[in-house]
């Protein structure tokens, strides 16, 4: 394996966000460590598509909401693939449910996938870019934090809870020269909107002042300004990829 590029983890890139922001950050000149739980096919597409663009990809099946599997993570890739820079933290699911009819085993699939997923690979992630003081933390949280959407209170609150802790990394590790921000997708085209209903689909479209849903390389375009050399000074922020949802407030 070629070690002289910077290495960039994508948690969740076997399709989807996680996928274009992998090929996004390969065009612009990271190695990606692909990280799946499921879909070993689509984690080995995604390999061969970063390798078509001239960059190495290893895949890494984990279950990011492991703490102890996602330690074992962190440390494989530094050993195989070298220093962790970009850190991609994209891996979600959704369990909706009116909140009134809410299992508490859909609160916490949500909660451990989305949001402890995110401390897990972080806390393991930062130790060794803190005594590297070098390294980028971008968390996918999404515009439903801000507002909140009827049948996702988990969902909802998992992301807001990306932002805090996001907010609160940015102020702890800008001594070690590591930045952490957001980005806060609104509608995306992706497997995991396309299994709404056509009407809830037709309902987030007319809420897009820019009249279309999002794509998935829209969301890796702002991922991948984060990561570059052009984002150093910009750090606790939240980037809003709705085309115009969150304009009026958040
Ligand atoms: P998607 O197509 O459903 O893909 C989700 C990815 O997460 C898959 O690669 C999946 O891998 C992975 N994943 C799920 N649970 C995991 C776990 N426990 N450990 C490791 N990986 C896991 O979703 P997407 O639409 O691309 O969304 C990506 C991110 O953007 C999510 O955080 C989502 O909440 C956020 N977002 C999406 C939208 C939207 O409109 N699509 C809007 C706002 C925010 P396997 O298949 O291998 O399990």
């Amino acid at each position: 394996m070629n070690t002289d590029y910077p290495v960039a983890l994508v948690t969740g890139a076997s399709r989807g966000i996680g996928r274009a922001c992998a090929l996004e950050l390969a065009k612009n000149g990271f190695n990606i460590a692909v990280n799946y739980m499921r879909d070993e096919e689509g984690a080995n597409e995604t390999k061969r598509m970063v390798e078509s663009e001239g960059r190495m990809a290893r895949i890494f099946q984990c279950d990011v909401s492991s703490y102890g599997e996602t330690q074992e993570l962190i440390d494989l890739i530094e050993k195989t693939m070298g220093p962790i820079e970009v850190l991609v933290c994209n891996a979600g699911v959704t369990r909706d449910s009116l909140f009134l009819r809410m299992t508490e085993e859909d609160w916490d699939q949500v909660i451990d996938t989305n949001l402890k997923g995110v401390f897990n690979v972080t806390r393991w992630a930062t130790r060794p870019m803190a005594r590297r003081k070098k390294g980028r933390i971008i968390s996918i949280s999404s515009v439903v934090a801000f507002t909140g959407n009827p049948g996702q209170a988990n969902y909802a609150a998992s992301k807001a809870g990306i932002v805090g802790l996001t907010k609160t990394l940015s102020r702890e590790l800008a001594r070690y020269t590591i930045t952490a921000n957001v980005v806060a997708p609104g509608y995306i085209s992706s497997d995991m909107t396309d299994r709404l209903p056509h009407e809830v689909q037709e309902r987030l479209k007319n809420q897009v002042p820019l009249g279309r849903p999002g794509t998935a390389e829209d969301v890796a375009h702002a991922v991948a300004f984060l990561a570059s050399d052009r984002a150093t000074y910009i750090t606790g922020q939240v980037l809003f990829v709705d085309g115009g949802m969150s304009a009026g407030g958040v």
